[in-house]
């Protein structure tokens, strides 16, 4: 199976920044070799990104989405709504929506579970933060984190299932979890759920090639480094190698 790379682009590139930067990567993508690719603009982004995309295999996901298909959720954005623009897919319970943004197991249990059934893909981020992992407390939090998961998603309905493993100490900080440490969380979280499984956290050129190729490494989600076109397609071309 190919490796995957997902780039998350959070609160940056205007609907003009992503029609340029995806159309550039289109025209990148076939001389990748064997990768899978997702971007996730702002919502005001997307539809830009799916039009600059069309006819490539890049895949265009948001960044969160609400539980309803419809209803009075002022500010919200449902599945269905994402689903007619293109979008295949969105990332769930980034550790910044947990962390200022109130996001619970609970409540991404419920975006899994409305993403799901609007036939779209989810990938869902867990991690532990710096105070977890200095208590010992990693192996705890995580699964917790995708036993609520896997709650809402049974065995057989998988297949549209990601996971990241995001260490919160390293998402934006340049700190980066060794080899060892990503292979050994993705190992744990392989012995709960049978899905692909990215590490995330600082993912740079310099970094990406002893991550990806860890055993239980099934790509990468990717902050910063993921706005710059040549670092981006960097990483990509590393995972087809890599993967191949
Ligand atoms: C992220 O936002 O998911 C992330 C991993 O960020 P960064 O690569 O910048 O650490």
């Amino acid at each position: 199976m190919a490796l995957l790379i997902a780039g998350n682009w959070k609160m940056y590139k205007t609907g003009l920044e992503t029609a340029l930067f995806c159309t550039a990567l289109g025209g990148r993508v076939d001389d990748l070799g064997s990768v899978d690719v997702v971007v996730c603009p702002p919502y005001t982004s997307l539809d830009e990104a799916v039009q600059a995309l069309g006819g490539t295999t890049v895949e265009v996901f948001a960044q969160s989405a609400h539980w309803a298909s419809e209803g009075p959720f002022t500010g919200e954005i449902s599945a269905t709504m994402l689903a007619e623009l293109g979008v295949t897919g969105s990332l769930v319970a980034h550790s910044e929506r947990r962390q200022l943004f109130a996001e619970t197991d609970e409540t991404a249990a419920r975006r899994i579970d409305g993403l799901l059934a609007a036939g779209l893909r989810v990938l869902a981020c867990v991690g532990e933060t710096e105070s977890e992992r200095d208590e010992g407390r990693t192996e705890e939090v995580l699964a917790r984190q995708i036993e609520a998961i896997a709650a809402v998603v049974p065995s057989a309905e998988r297949t549209n299932l990601t996971v990241a493993y995001e260490p919160v100490w390293a998402i934006g900080t340049g700190r980066t979890a060794t080899p060892e440490q990503a292979q050994a969380a993705h190992a744990f979280i392989h012995s709960f759920l049978e899905v692909p499984v990215l590490y995330g956290g600082s993912v740079k050129p310099e970094n990406a090639e002893e991550l990806l190729d860890q055993g239980d490494v099934d790509g990468a989600l990717v902050g910063g480094a993921s706005l710059e076109l040549e670092s981006f397609v960097a990483i990509c071309e590393t995972a087809a190698r890599v993967g191949s």
